[in-house]
């Protein structure tokens, strides 16, 4: 197969994969709403019913049944990345003289990700019950604008405290509710959202890790063969002076699992990035993402925004106590019958 349609392939395989995890992993709106809407049309045309029916019990199931699937995924994945690492770059690094100490750097990051990983899995994320219900209620005051004191969750028969949300994968209502991650199948909630964000940033760190050791060693090995100043014969018979495109098209070609897992790292390592900052500014902010959808979707009606619109804008950062209170409060979460003092 030439090079362009794997290319291609691999390009598309990917962003189709992310626009399914994006379409049915959040809430609210994601950025190429439009175009999938318009893309499953399309294809709504061409698959038989039937077919379509299994295909969104099967979607319905992934993203909103408690499910393992993207815990394997994710492990499926990490492994692949580290195999491909151990078996090829890592003995190559060695012969081209990388330290050793830095080629062990992604191991020890991968130690310390892990560790943020299943915190985040098996950490209780705040669940609310009949027994510390009373002691939550407490924790925050409520803004009158996103939670009204006195409303029930119809599915617990609990009173909500302030800033928590029913999860409807998990079936429970939790304290200081960000969102429900499936890649770690769990709630994102007050107890475990310090975890996240750290497991973010390790799980960002180890991508742009093996990437830049990756790039160092390809790099490596192009200078090494002389392959910048060397020329081709194109299709007319001229001598054409190498170019990136070839330099990339040959690496892709002799280096394939090394080529395709550091594209993969590359885009993995700028969503992460992103990610980890939104969530970053979240926690700076003191917003959790299901206030940030709740503001952001008050923000599309901006005709003729209600007095309650306009108050829910003025109180962007109701629960903010300033950048080192916020961290602090991450890191330590209220936890009952703790009225903080503002
Ligand atoms: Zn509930
Ligand atoms: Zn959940």
């Amino acid at each position: 197969m030439e090079f362009l349609t794997l290319f291609f392939i691999y390009v598309l395989s990917i962003l189709t994969c992310l626009a399914l995890v994006c379409k049915y992993s959040g809430k609210g709106q994601f950025p190429l709403e439009k175009l999938f809407v318009y893309l499953t049309n399309i294809i709504s045309h061409l698959v038989p019913e039937r077919l379509q029916t299994a295909s969104n019990q099967i979607l319905h199931r992934l993203f909103h049944k408690r499910n393992s699937f993207f815990l394997a995924l994710h492990f499926l994945l990490e492994a692949a990345v580290y195999g491909e690492f151990t078996y090829e770059i890592f003995g190559y690094c060695q012969e081209i003289g990388f330290s050793l100490p830095s080629l062990i750097v992604p191991y020890v990051l991968l130690t310390v990700k892990m560790y943020f990983f299943s915190q985040c899995c098996t950490k209780d994320p705040g669940t609310i019950t009949k027994l510390n219900n009373e002691g939550f209620l407490g924790v925050y005051p409520y803004d009158q604008v996103m939670f009204y004191q006195g409303v029930l969750c119809p599915t617990c028969v609990l009173v909500k405290p302030a800033r928590s949300k029913h999860c409807r994968v998990c079936n429970i209502c939790v304290h200081r509710f960000d969102h429900h991650c499936v890649w770690v199948n769990n709630c994102i909630g007050a107890f475990n959202t310090k975890y996240f964000l750290l497991y973010l940033m390790t799980l960002s760190a180890m991508a742009a890790d093996i990437a830049v050791l990756t790039i160092g060693l390809l790099l490596h090995l192009v200078l090494q063969s002389n392959l910048m100043s060397a020329a081709y014969v194109d299709e007319e018979g001229h001598q054409q002076p190498v170019g990136l495109f070839f330099v990339i098209q040959y690496l892709f070609l002799t280096f394939p699992r090394i080529v395709f897992m550091l594209g993969f790292l590359m885009f993995l390592f700028l969503l992460l990035l992103g990610y980890s900052f939104f969530h970053l500014y979240l926690a700076v902010t003191n917003q959790t993402a299901n206030e940030w959808y709740k503001r952001k979707s008050h923000g599309c009606q901006h005709c003729n925004p209600s007095p309650q619109q306009q108050s829910h804008t003025s109180l962007h950062n109701f629960y903010s106590r300033g950048t080192i209170r916020n961290l602090k409060e991450i890191l330590k979460p209220i936890a009952k019958n703790e009225k903080k003092g503002r």
